[in-house]
């Protein structure tokens, strides 16, 4: 048994973003068309609903908690039912969160050694003072348990593993590391229940759609409608390709690469403000709802 609580949908920048007029941005600042706000994509774990894990901690934290009672403390003066957090990427849009923890509560940082080098390359991130944040290198295919604070198993086991990524943007034009692993999915268990989550990813590869093939339930990337929306849309020069990001539409899109893949239920997250599908009525949300997709709104609590 698992409970999973989405803490955010969208892409980095959410929905609005702060700098953008766009037709969605401003429908979801006025309260129009249905669109709601949306934050940047993360989802909270739990096998008890005491002691909750982040996947990725988003600039939208501090609201992400205070709008969901599941994490707010519980007892005496201090005290968080955050028990760690896991790191799929180093982008600004998983990491920064991490500057909202650094009250001293004690939790265990999880992140492949690549992303724990750019923590450790950035001073800033030591206000994360290691008295209280471990941080511990995910080792990929090695499944491993998540423990408490105080040292106690969680319950929860994961197993990462590489998808087709690229380096933080941030960080292009250093040399190329062939070796680099910049972008990790995530299988998360308990007992039976389990679920995978994969919120970057450039290409559904035969070795990850064989891996998916039977899934409970999915949460994939679903950052543009079209590969090149945000260039007819006038907002930036870059296609989804650029951005390592797999559209949902087209030949090589993430709705027909998944409809020879059996996966129960399946959720796009980290969805860009430029995407049409936000639009409840629109025909792309008609679409990707008919071939089995959801969209779902922030503080939405599953049960597994
Ligand atoms: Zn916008």
């Amino acid at each position: 048994m698992m409970r999973i609580l989405v803490l955010g949908a969208a892409a980095g920048g959410g929905v609005p973003q702060w700098n953008c007029n766009c037709g969605i941005c401003r429908s979801a600042r006025q309260g129009g068309n249905g669109i709601g706000r949306s934050a940047q994509a993360s989802v909270a774990v739990s096998a008890d609903g005491d002691h909750w894990f982040l996947i990725n901690a988003s600039p939208d934290l501090r609201q992400q908690i205070t709008d969901n009672p599941q994490l707010h403390p519980r007892h005496g003066l201090r005290h968080s039912p955050i028990s760690g957090v896991l790191l799929t990427n180093g982008d600004v849009d998983a990491i920064a969160g991490l500057l909202t923890m650094r009250e001293g509560s004690p939790f265990t940082l999880y992140a492949h050694d690549n992303v724990l080098s750019i923590l450790r390359a950035n001073s800033i991130f030591n206000v994360l003072s290691p008295v209280h944040v471990k941080r511990q290198p995910i080792r990929l295919e090695e499944p491993f348990a998540l423990t408490l604070p105080d040292g106690r198993p969680s319950g929860l086991k994961v197993t990462a593993f590489a998808v087709p990524g690229k380096v933080p943007l941030y960080l292009e034009g250093g040399a190329p590391d062939p070796d680099a692993v910049d972008t990790i999915g995530l299988l998360i268990e308990n007992g039976d229940s389990r679920f995978y989550y994969v919120a970057a990813c450039a290409e559904v590869t035969p070795d990850l759609a064989e891996r998916l093939a039977g899934a409970p339930m999915v949460f994939f990337d679903g950052t543009l409608w079209q590969d090149d929306e945000m260039i007819k849309g006038g907002l930036s020069a870059k296609t989804g390709r650029r951005m390592a990001h797999l559209a949902m539409s087209g030949a090589q899109g993430s709705i027909e690469s998944f409809k020879s893949i059996a996966v129960d239920r399946k959720i796009y997250l980290h969805i860009n403000n430029s995407n049409p599908a936000w639009h409840p009525d629109s025909p792309e949300r008609h679409h990707l709802t008919q071939a089995g997709w959801e969209i779902l709104p922030d503080g939405t609590e599953i049960s597994l």
